[in-house]
């Protein structure tokens, strides 16, 4: 890998903590599509991790003094030092993720551009002042950095997931203690790279590789860091939450979600079928706001599944790096054998493999891109999210009965429907449980919008000027005698 990039200081293999890249490199990072070795990363635990969040609050003080507008140009940099050397960090990214390298240079496109929204977003953190209910007193609200921060992330989007929680944080005077997910480090180590040469002072930023349970320990109970951000399963999400309860920490949690996709009778079929292949296919499958059930109603049921199932054949699978390959590997073989278990249960309840369905002659983590019809709808994979190039498509009759379907979920994150009918898109989507909806499009991220889910898909939301919200404090000020 480190030969193919223009500049191969990007490849690190050290932790960047108070501004020096330390540890020793220990385990190994492989590439999905090929089972090659790119590099190895430090194992960090409990005492690196502690040193790092001591050097995030040494830190903190002096980078909250900065002024917004001295945060937002250093921010300014570094977007345009990720700009500049996309190419490298995409082929990082395919390389150990293993999604098409398309996809990678739009996910560092836009992991850029949330650095770029929170640069400009630094200097718009505004307080207010309120009516006071005294004549000797005014009343004010400031908004003040939180403190130091941790962050875990996935491996499904290496890069912009970090960026999301980290320019936020940095652009409100936070400074932050980052955990990358063991399969994708590199992408985040690269990025601290471009962050140290954008002049980002030591201590702000610091990230650690290692093991994941004490890490996240430490960043949810050390008494100095006052927020969590996390993105990734409910599972650990909860017990995030639990370890943050002891210091009454605040939390930021992206969990799993469960996204129904609807195609009601009056919709634009053809345009139906390229949403829920973005939605479906986009990583794999591998994103929390991929659709994960597909309800089509009567009428347009066959020709929605004959259009869908005809393009979904049609993909190329290989490596991410090689062009027109648009289905990568799955990240490993835990995750084929989820899909296959959903494949399994739908087709013992009596659906049909309409495409694909088994794994790829490639072999590896390859999986074909898969249509299931005819799915019951209390199959498996309407109730957990597949994780993988599977649509299920569920026949439904009712406005009502499949609104009632899709909220028959503890989770609530996307949600996506096609309808050309005024009267129901307002209905629907004010009737959907989830935090986003995507009408007649597939999708739905952007930095300038709130992301984030409602139930068991977590707490809070990213990007926009919402997204700053999660990283300030309200102080309230009451000056009085005046
Ligand atoms: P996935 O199943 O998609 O890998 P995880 O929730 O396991 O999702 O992983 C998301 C992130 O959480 C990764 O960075 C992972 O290393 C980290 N992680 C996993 N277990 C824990 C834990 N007990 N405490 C803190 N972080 C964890």
């Amino acid at each position: 890998l480190r030969d193919r990039l223009k500049d191969p200081a990007l490849l690190k293999e050290a932790c960047y903590i108070d501004g020096a890249w330390v540890g020793t490199p220990m385990f190994a990072v492989n590439n999905p599509a090929t089972g090659v070795e790119l590099a190895k990363v430090p194992q960090l635990g409990a005492d690196e991790t502690t040193k790092a969040v001591e050097a995030a609050q040494r830190a903190f003080p002096g980078w909250a003094k900065h002024t917004a507008k001295q945060r937002s140009n250093i921010l300014r940099k570094w977007f345009e030092l990720i700009v500049a050397n996309r190419e490298d960090l995409a082929l990082i990214l395919t390389s150990e993720q293993g999604k098409p390298l398309s996809e990678a240079l739009g996910e560092v496109d836009i992991g850029a551009a949330y650095i770029e929204f929170f640069a400009e977003e630094a200097r718009r953190v505004y307080g207010e002042t309120i009516p006071t209910q005294r004549p000797d007193a005014r009343l004010l609200a400031i908004k003040q950095p939180i403190g130091v921060c941790g962050a875990i992330t996935p491996w499904n989007f290496p890069n912009s997931m970090i960026t999301r929680k980290v320019s936020p944080a940095l652009a409100a005077g936070c400074t932050v203690v980052l955990k990358p997910a063991n399969e994708t480090p590199l992408s985040a180590l690269a990025l601290a790279v471009l962050a140290e040469k954008a002049g980002i002072p030591k201590g702000v930023l610091n990230i650690v590789t290692g093991d994941a349970p004490p890490i996240g320990k430490v960043l949810c109970e050390h008494p100095a860091v006052r927020f969590v951000g996390f993105t990734g399963s409910t599972a650990v999400g909860k017990i995030l939450y639990q370890q943050a309860s002891v210091g009454v920490k605040r939390l930021g949690l992206e969990l799993g979600g469960n996204a129904p996709f609807v195609v009601f009778d009056d919709a634009d079929i053809d345009a139906a079928v390229e949403g829920a292949i973005v939605s479906k296919y986009r990583n794999m499958g591998q994103t929390c706001v991929c659709a994960n059930r597909i309800y089509a109603q009567d009428k347009i049921y066959d020709e929605f599944v004959k259009k869908l199932s005809a393009k979904v054949a049609a993909m190329k699978i290989g490596d991410g790096t090689e062009s027109g390959v648009t289905q990568g590997p799955l990240i490993n073989m835990k995750a084929v054998d989820k899909v296959e278990r959903h494949i399994a249960d739908a087709v013992k309840r009596g659906a049909k493999v309409v495409t694909g369905g088994k794994r790829s002659e490639l072999g590896r983590s390859f999986f074909e891109p898969t249509v299931l019809a005819d799915v019951k709808p209390d199959s498996l994979v309407s109730q957990e999210e597949t994780f993988g190039p599977l649509a299920a498509v569920i026949r439904f009759k009712d406005e009502a009965d499949v609104i009632a379907m899709c909220n028959a979920s503890p989770f609530g994150l996307a949600s996506y429907f096609y309808s050309r009918d005024i009267g129901r898109v307002w209905r629907v989507a004010e009737a959907l449980e989830s935090g986003m909806v995507g009408v007649n499009t597939g999708l739905i991220t952007t930095e300038v919008a709130p992301f984030g889910g409602v139930k068991e898909s977590g707490l809070g939301r990213e990007g926009s000027r919402h997204g700053m919200e999660e990283y300030v404090e309200i102080k309230y000020v009451m000056m009085a005698g005046v």
